[in-house]
């Protein structure tokens, strides 16, 4: 089954570069984005023995949490969040990968029941198509989350532009990395920042070398 055999070439091309940049295995979580995919496919990952799975529509989430209820599973929402649909899902998801303005840090503040795991998105690459908070901002934004007790900033996280160059590429990942120990630095309580969300089906190996511990993988599980 194709599925199986992505699964298996990704997880030696995940091994081999984290060899290549002389890392431990257990520094990095991939995340299975599911998102406008079957149950059976998500079926398929989960007993190949992924356990991370991310969705980028409320909706989405729903369906697949209304199937799959085993406790061993973490669930990532990396989509952007309008903020009058956080009360749908912010008490169902172990991590949010797109905190990009204080209005939804305010309105999770809200409605979490506990502190939620929070990656804030930096626009590392300055695209304007892109969303997140832009570099030069950053230490500002997260500042200002100190007064939300239920954000928890565990990390942040990045896409790169999809015609990004292999230099390119490696430059983003290591800024976000960059500006992830800075922020670390500061020892915040509220805002460990120890992780980096960065990496995609097109460039994980070059996040891996730049040091991510969260990837987030959808196609390359997929393709023929
Ligand atoms: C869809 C998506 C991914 C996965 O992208 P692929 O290129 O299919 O691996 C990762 N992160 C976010 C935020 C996404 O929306």
């Amino acid at each position: 089954m194709t599925i199986i055999s992505n699964c298996q070439k990704i997880e030696s091309q995940i091994k081999d570069n984290l060899t290549a940049a002389n890392r431990n295995s257990e520094e990095l979580n991939c995340v299975a984005v599911t998102k406008q995919r079957t149950i059976e496919e998500m079926d398929a990952l989960y007993r190949y023995g992924h356990r991370h799975f991310g969705e980028n529509r409320p909706e989405g989430l729903l369906e697949k949490q209304a199937v799959f209820s085993q406790s061993d599973i973490k669930w990532h929402y990396i989509g952007s969040l309008q903020t009058r649909k956080v009360k749908q899902i912010i008490n169902k998801i172990d991590y949010l990968h797109s905190l990009d303005r204080e209005s939804l840090a305010k309105e999770i503040d809200k409605r979490a029941e506990k502190p939620v795991a929070c990656f804030v998105q930096v626009n590392v690459s300055g695209e304007t198509s892109k969303h997140g908070v832009s570099p030069s901002d950053l230490e500002k934004f997260i500042e200002q989350l100190s007064v939300y007790p239920n954000v928890l900033i565990i990390g942040l996280m990045t896409m790169a532009p999809i015609e990004a160059t292999e230099g390119e590429l490696h430059g983003y990942f290591k800024k976000l990395k960059d500006l992830q120990e800075k922020i670390a630095e500061k020892r915040w309580a509220y805002a460990p920042c120890t992780e980096t969300s960065m990496g995609m089906s097109g460039d994980y190996p070059y996040a891996i070398q730049e040091g991510a511990t969260f990837i987030r993988i959808g196609s390359a599980f997929f393709s023929e």
